[in-house]
């Protein structure tokens, strides 16, 4: 069974769509290994999204993370990674594809409701940053 993280990010949880989503992942067959809801730190935010500070939008990614609450999950299912991924839709909402979670409750490729990790290394990397006895 593989994990994967799921962030349901600020701009998800302020609009009240917290809920919605995490009925869309228990109806996709993912277990919720563990769920917390926090508010990241900005030296927290730029630790998680490390891997992008050379992007031009690294500041702008680190304040809107960090702006408010969001819902962090370890999710579980065979293929987790990929499954999340398609759940989640295109990170630009105009690409993503009709039903999945960004279609539906994205704003901007900025401000796209939902994370996801990308690969093995990456998802047990990030699990590891939120919940550390995983
Ligand atoms: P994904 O979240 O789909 O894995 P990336 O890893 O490429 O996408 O980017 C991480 C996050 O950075 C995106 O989810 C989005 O919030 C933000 N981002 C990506 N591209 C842009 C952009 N061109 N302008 C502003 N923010 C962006
Ligand atoms: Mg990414």
């Amino acid at each position: 069974m593989e994990r994967t993280l799921a962030i349901i990010k600020p701009d998800a949880v302020s609009k009240k769509n917290a809920g919605k989503i995490i009925d869309m992942i228990e109806e996709n067959g993912f277990n919720i290994v563990r769920m917390q809801k926090l508010t990241m730190a900005e030296d927290h935010g730029k630790a998680f999204y490390a891997v992008h500070k050379e992007r031009p939008f690294f500041g702008e990614l680190v304040e809107f993370i960090s702006s408010g609450p969001v819902v962090v999950m370890a999710l579980e299912k065979d293929g987790a990674i990929k499954a999340w991924r398609d759940l989640m839709g295109a990170t630009n909402p105009a690409e993503a594809a009709d039903g999945t979670i960004r279609k539906l409750y994205a704003e901007s490729i900025g401000k796209n409701a939902v994370h996801g990790s990308d690969a093995p290394e990456t998802a047990a990397q990030e699990i590891r940053f939120f919940f550390h006895d995983l």
